[in-house]
């Protein structure tokens, strides 16, 4: 279910070389001399040299992560950072009196390269001058991973878990079963250690009682429980007159047990307060009702003693996007995409210029994302110079445009480094007090944390990445794993399979589970995942398959779960 029987041959091809890697370490250390030095001959082809070449300190390959907990993924340990964050963090709270507050703004179905920062806003029609200007004075993770779609990514964030963990392997639609279902979530621990939890926008994280936001960690929430498309599309006379313009089938729509309307959830109340009903005429303004509501919590917060966690969700992004009216062919693009990014970069602008005026920049950490990568059936939509798109795990599916600002706190600078959405989980309880392993305390013990904490990484001058390894995975499939600049592909989306006309992209194609074998590419010399370099690159690839073969150990102790999936009774 999980790997083709070659990837299982490099398994035990990569368990040996783990071995002999473990064993070079070893003697490397007992000679106090570097394995390297001796006098090595290279390059038959291109000559010899006795060049020494180069080590670059966030490439992890020849390393071994250290374990720190039974039910945790292990992390790369960088001593002097983690001492240097947390004396970053201990000056910070003794100045403001107070833990830092987290802001996360996260967009939907948006593309790496979107953004101005990473090479879009003008050059695609859609300036984003308020991303850009934070991005270039904080940090930019050119490799930060959501999984391929909407609830898996969402899930991942608030549970620190990947998809085969947590569960919810696709969204969950029109009022289906399954959510967070009271887990403990990064808004129950941040609430616990005294935070003021606050969720704005889009939900869809299950609209179950147990899985409503007021009881998985918020102190309260305004927005809606599912997504954008569902609140309209059967409404629309152009996308589906088929269901707009026959009156018994729009009242089907009108009676699944879904709820249509923007919502208001307070801690200790059942059940959802409907403020009003999206539809046509008020999808428009939710995005700017919304920005107004986040906008109100952080002046409101100033004032407050106690730190707080602000999830603020855009409906920006996902089709079918209505921007706001004052919006329409604001963007030079003029479609609705961008004409959306560009009233989603000024809702930015507007929080972060509220937390300048209250005084909180500096005590804020500030994330920006993506939820997974541009949707390519519907356009327009996102970009993303990589292959693949939404509901794929080929990088463009999962490779998101993130950065991270925080005034003073963080400097400067762009990384590669590995970055998965569900370290979030992690990295916001550790800035709140609770560091490392120490996580763990407060999770169940058959819980698995795929999440790693990367405090040290964002926070310290020139920090590298905790995470030596990311896994993909594709719907209830492991379907990949990267090291580096490697990525190992077991499993995939093959683009054109099906349908030869019309959009391939994301959903539309077939999963393929048996590869060829020694599938891996090189990202750095082909960013489009078109060539195999699983062959030349053996010394790469029997690492990256020992790799995936401690995860599936991993999966057999912590066992795959369904909540929301793909069977015939999910
Ligand atoms: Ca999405």
């Amino acid at each position: 279910m999980f790997c083709t029987h070659a990837i299982r041959f490099m398994e035990k091809a990569g368990r040996a070389a783990e071995l002999a890697l473990t064993a070079a370490i070893l003697v490397g250390v007992l000679a106090l001399a570097p394995v390297w030095a001796e006098d090595i001959t290279r390059g038959a082809v291109t000559g010899q040299t006795k060049a020494k070449g180069y080590d670059h300190p966030g490439q992890y390959l020849h390393l071994l992560p250290v374990r720190i907990a039974d039910n945790m993924e292990p992390v790369i340990v960088h001593a002097d950072q983690e001492k240097q964050a947390r004396h970053k963090l201990a000056v910070l709270e003794k100045r403001f009196g107070k833990k830092p507050n987290i802001l996360i703004f996260i967009m939907d179905d948006v593309g790496w390269m979107d953004p101005g920062f990473n090479g879009g806003g003008e050059a695609v029609g859609n300036p984003t001058p308020n991303m850009d200007r934070l991005a270039h004075s904080g940090l930019i993770l050119t490799s930060a991973y959501s999984t391929p779609s909407c609830t898996p990514t969402r899930a991942t964030i608030h549970l620190g878990q990947n998809p085969l963990h947590h569960g919810l392997l696709r969204p969950p639609m029109y009022g289906e079963p399954g959510g967070l279902d009271g887990a403990i979530t990064v808004a129950t621990l941040l609430q616990k250690l005294g935070y003021v939890t606050q969720g704005v926008g889009k939900w869809h994280m299950g609209e179950n009682e147990g899985s409503l936001p007021q009881n998985v960690g918020y102190d309260d929430f305004y927005g809606f429980l599912s997504v954008s498309d569902m609140y309209t599309e059967w409404r629309d006379v152009y996308f589906n007159p088929e269901i707009a313009l026959s009156p018994s089938r729009f009242a089907m729509m009108q009676k699944l047990p879904f709820n249509r309307n923007n919502v208001h959830c307070v801690k200790g109340k059942k059940g959802v307060e409907n403020v009003y009903e999206i539809n046509l005429s008020t999808i428009g303004n939710l995005d700017q009702d919304w920005a107004n509501y986040s906008e109100k919590f952080i002046r409101k917060m100033a004032k407050s003693d106690r730190p707080w966690f602000l999830y603020h969700a855009t409906r920006a992004g996902h089709f079918d996007n209505y921007p706001n009216d004052k919006y329409a062919g604001k963007s030079p693009a003029r479609t609705v995409f961008s004409d959306a990014m560009v009233e989603a970069d000024d809702i930015l602008g507007q929080l972060v210029r509220a937390l300048e005026e209250t005084g909180q920049l500096e005590n804020t950490l500030i994330i920006f994302t993506s939820d997974n990568g541009p949707e390519g059936e519907v356009p327009p939509h996102g970009r993303s110079p990589f292959r693949g798109y939404k509901g794929s795990s080929w990088e463009g599916g999962v490779r998101v445009p993130t950065f991270v600002y925080w005034k003073g706190m963080i400097s400067p600078r762009k990384s590669d480094g590995l970055f998965d959405l569900g370290d979030l989980f992690n990295t916001c309880v550790s800035i709140a007090g609770v560091p490392g392993a120490e996580i763990a305390k407060h999770l169940p013990k058959d819980r698995y944390v795929d999440g790693i904490d990367q405090t040290s990484f964002l926070v310290a001058d020139n920090g590298l990445s905790n995470r030596r390894s990311r896994f993909y995975t594709l719907n209830q499939h492991l379907s990949g794993v990267r090291i580096d600049e490697f990525k190992l592909i077991a499993a995939l989306e093959l683009e054109k399979a099906i349908f030869p006309r019309g959009y391939q992209a994301g959903f539309s194609g077939a999963i393929v589970t048996e590869t060829g074998g020694v599938t891996m590419v090189n990202l750095y010399t082909d960013p489009q995942e078109d060539v195999n370099s699983g062959i030349r690159h053996i010394p790469a690839t029997v690492v990256l398959g020992a790799e995936m073969g401690r995860y599936l150990e991993v999966l057999k102790r912590f066992p795959p779960r369904v909540k929301v999936g793909f069977g015939p009774t999910n």
